[in-house]
């Protein structure tokens, strides 16, 4: 196992995370099976919630497949968010997870594509889609994504239209972790 993997292991053991995931693990009546890097699945999880096909607590990803492939790209964004419990202290990575959803769904109506940790963990891999900023937080860019030109129309009222380059500046500090800004244009379909 590697020395980042190890460190992540015994983090998330002191955290409690784990903990908390083999419990939940246990109500949830999943088959655990040890994987590598200090992991451990559980799947057939049958709890109604949370509702998502897969979910992870500390180093303990639960899903409700009765077979989860070592390999699959959903094991490796899993695998992404038992770091973030490590980085975040444990179960505190819960409230933030859901502040981070919640300020996804206010800039797109979607909880993970602008979500932090859902961007870090991989959006694609978590089988997320690619969501653009609601219309009235681009309604300033111009086609080519980069400030609107001099003479430009201006859309919006003047509260929104000052609002927007601190709001912009905001959202790159705490949405573009992955350095991959999402494919923004004005023409978007949302
Ligand atoms: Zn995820």
């Amino acid at each position: 196992m590697r020395r980042r993997h190890r460190v992540r292991l015994a983090v998330n053991l002191l955290n409690g995370s784990t903990l908390a995931g083999l419990a939940v693990s246990l109500a949830g009546r999943a088959q655990l099976a040890r994987i590598p890097d200090g992991l451990l699945v559980g799947t057939g999880y049958r709890l109604p919630v949370p509702p998502a096909p897969a979910f992870t607590l500390g180093n303990v990803i639960l899903a409700r497949h009765d077979r989860l492939p070592r390999d699959t790209v959903l094991l490796r964004h899993e695998a992404r968010h038992a770091t973030q419990y490590a980085w975040c202290g444990g179960l505190l990575m819960l409230p933030l997870y859901f502040a981070a959803a919640g300020v996804s769904w206010l800039l797109s109506g979607d909880v993970g594509a602008w979500n932090i940790f859902e961007r870090g963990a991989g959006l694609a891999d978590g089988g997320y889609a690619a969501v653009p900023l609601r219309a009235m937080l681009r309604g300033r860019r111009t086609a080519d994504g980069g400030r609107p030109r001099a003479g430009g129309q201006k859309r919006g009222p003047a509260s929104m239209r000052s609002a927007w380059p601190r709001l912009r500046s905001w959202t790159s500090r705490t949405c573009l972790t992955d350095r991959q800004p999402l494919p923004v244009r004005r023409n978007s379909p949302r």
